[in-house]
């Protein structure tokens, strides 16, 4: 096929000379994350951090590509077979994806990858697509996303501790957020990177690209992703949905009012077709019934959803004492004191159970040293193991 190209500010162009990549594109799977917004509830502290899935899905592709032909190591030792498995996983490897990142995740029973897997292995428009080319297709691409593959590197260049799709998400959050924590150098990682005993490493003179990738991910989670106000927001997100559930197990009727949660209500896991119905702008809808609802607890937490009325925040040694005021006020603490506990490592190495849990540098004595033996800035990050457990209670509380 001729050439294509996507217009991206992050990495200029994505290149697609596959007709394959072409086609997962225009599946309805994949469009469908253009209705799925990356960060779930980050703009409610970053306005414009309203990028979708897809475009940070196309992104990772296009890492994953330029890996595969500006990596030696890598353009010379994978087979064409391989190479288009990898850059078809890179792609899908996140349309398993709900609304609202991972805080729907907590009200699901199943995660991102699981349906993943499923919708790659369909019944669904990828999986045609995938067959297309040959009935192994799709078991290949879920056994690299599950890093169940036999060529370990494969499932490597997708997901590690220096992968296409972290390396993506940090350039692409930072520059969407209009934060500058996740400048990572991309090019000059690209031009280190080898493979060594099967390993994907960096070469020894990149260590101070690679601090810097490692500072630049801590933080971001600190700074960004784990900010106590969009954690805030997803507390009072998980309560609307235990609300949901709630009173949904009193009166099973209440499905009637909001049919798009029918099935999430009714069953453990949604079918690929149901799932493909949840989206940013379903919740949205379903925000805006909720609005209305004659059920004061599920309408109060619509309204904080809609109108940003976030839930205050404070030292988790307060719990029991918020916990009292809310009996006392004729509040259901379940949905109204949220304890959250978030937990970073800066850079966690290699505990035994794969190559992808370090980083790995290749020396210039054709040696390979896992990243914390060779540079002392990240060895001393080591003992940082930040902990962060916050309350979150309406502010009325304390009034
Ligand atoms: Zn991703």
């Amino acid at each position: 096929m001729e050439k294509r190209v996507i217009r991206d500010p992050i990495h200029g162009y994505i290149h697609i000379s596959e007709q394959l990549i072409w086609d997962l594109i225009n599946t309805r799977e994949f469009q469908r994350l253009r209705r799925i917004r990356q960060l779930g509830s980050t703009p409610v502290v970053f306005p414009s951090g309203t990028h979708t899935r897809m475009l940070h899905s196309l992104g990772v592709y296009e890492i994953a590509r330029r890996m595969l032909e500006e990596v030696d190591d890598l353009r010379e030792t994978l087979n064409e077979r391989e190479k288009l498995r990898v850059q078809a996983a890179a792609l899908l490897h996140d349309v398993g994806h709900f609304p609202f990142s991972h805080s729907f995740e907590a009200i699901m029973s199943c995660s991102h990858e699981d349906y993943t897997i499923r919708i790659i292995k369909g019944p669904s428009e990828i999986r045609n697509v995938l067959d297309e080319v040959d009935k192994a297709f799709a078991d290949e691409v879920a056994a690299i996303i599950r890093h169940t593959h036999p060529n370990t590197i494969l499932s490597q260049i997708i997901s590690s501790q220096l992968d296409a799709d972290r390396l993506d998400y940090l350039l692409r959050d930072s520059y969407f957020t209009g934060t500058a924590y996740g400048r990572v150098d991309l090019d000059r990682i690209l031009r280190t990177m080898r493979v060594r005993n099967n390993v994907l490493a960096l070469k020894q003179s990149s260590i101070y690209t690679v601090e810097n990738y490692i500072m630049a991910r801590y933080h971001m989670y600190w700074q960004v992703y784990f900010h106590p106000n969009s954690r805030s927001f997803d507390s009072i997100l998980k309560s609307l949905f235990l609300r949901l559930k709630d009173l949904y197990e009193m009166d099973p009727g209440i499905a009637d009012e909001y049919p798009m949660y029918r099935a999430l209500l009714e069953k453990q896991w949604l079918s690929n077709d149901e799932f493909f119905l949840l989206d940013d702008e379903t919740c949205s809808y379903s925000f805006n019934l909720m609005r209305n609802s004659s059920d004061k607890v599920l309408q109060d937490l619509a309204v904080r959803i809609m109108d940003r009325h976030l839930f205050e925040y404070t030292n988790s040694e307060h719990e029991n004492e918020l916990i009292e005021t809310c009996l006392r006020k004729g509040l259901d603490p379940r949905y109204y004191v949220i304890k959250d506990h978030q937990r970073q490592i800066p850079y966690l190495p290699y505990q035994g159970y794969n190559e992808s849990d370090s980083i790995w540098m290749a020396m210039s004595d054709g040696g390979l040293r896992e990243l914390s033996e060779v540079s002392t800035v990240v060895g001393s990050l080591m003992d940082i193991n930040e902990q962060d457990e916050r309350v979150f209670y309406p502010e009325e509380l304390m009034k």
